[in-house]
């Protein structure tokens, strides 16, 4: 299983890191975690076209995690994709109505030769490929959900857009790779997100092998944002970056 960062960076553009998009790689399947504005140009940077792209999981509809899928229903109506796979939409329920909306506001999203499949998930574990994947409800918006996604390689936990809460310490519970919200520096917490001293606390309650901080503001730039974790997670920590590989090394 490998994970790629596509965006590391929020609503508030900068110049080196896209809004929130993660590429997930495991046997044939192709899956991204959210996918800001930009998500689509980084798979594309990646070396993938959109025929080996099987599925789309949101976290949330804030439109620096979503954006991108109305640029993606647009492009998969291009003869190009005609016939290819389905694609598959995963998000908590009011993915539809999303859906609906934006093709009410632009018909030309509607698909066309190609089937596109929405899930709309409550929380629970579900099949992806040869995945399992857990849905939690985390606390950041009412239809939030963090994923955690296990295979035979290892887990990796996404927090999505995260404040401080249970429901984080359970999604990261003995993962591999925990991807987690890291929005501010410490003292300078935002309402609905965590600071890297808050992700290593949930992280440490977890009991996870790594910790990957990431969806940082502007306000991060000069800040040892990896001292500030370290002090609260003994174990490995990266600071997430545009376009960053890892892959999950699982504890033996
Ligand atoms: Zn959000
Ligand atoms: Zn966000």
């Amino acid at each position: 299983m490998q994970l790629t960062i596509l965006g590391s960076g929020t609503a508030i553009p900068v110049a080196d890191r896209f809004p929130a998009g993660y590429l997930l790689q495991f046997g044939a399947m192709r899956a991204l975690i959210d996918c800001g504005p930009g998500t689509l140009r980084r798979f594309a940077a990646t070396g993938h076209t959109l025929h080996q792209l099987d599925a789309v999981l949101l976290t949330h509809y804030h439109t620096d995690h979503c954006a991108d899928l109305a640029a993606l229903l647009f492009a998969l109506r291009s003869p190009t994709f005609a016939g290819r796979a389905p694609m598959r939409l995963f998000g908590a329920p009011g993915l539809r109505r999303l859906v609906d909306k934006l093709t009410e506001a632009w018909p030309w999203l509607a698909p066309r030769d190609y089937e596109l499949q929405l899930h709309e998930i409550t929380p629970g574990a579900f099949a992806l490929g040869d995945a399992k994947v857990d849905a939690i409800p985390i606390r950041h918006t009412a239809q939030s959900l963090g994923y955690r996604v296990t295979t035979a390689a290892g887990s990796i936990a996404f927090s999505g857009d995260a404040d401080e809460c249970d429901e984080l310490v359970e999604l990261a519970r003995g993962v591999d790779l925990f991807v987690c919200d890291a929005a501010t520096p410490d003292g300078r917490k935002l309402d609905g997100h965590l600071t890297p001293g808050l992700a290593a606390q949930h992280a440490a309650r977890a009991g996870c092998h790594r910790l990957v901080l990431t969806h940082f503001y502007p306000e991060c730039e000069g800040h040892d944002l990896r001292q500030q974790a370290a002090r609260h997670f003994a174990g490995p920590i990266v600071l997430a970056a545009d376009l960053l590989t890892l892959e999950p090394q699982p504890a033996r």
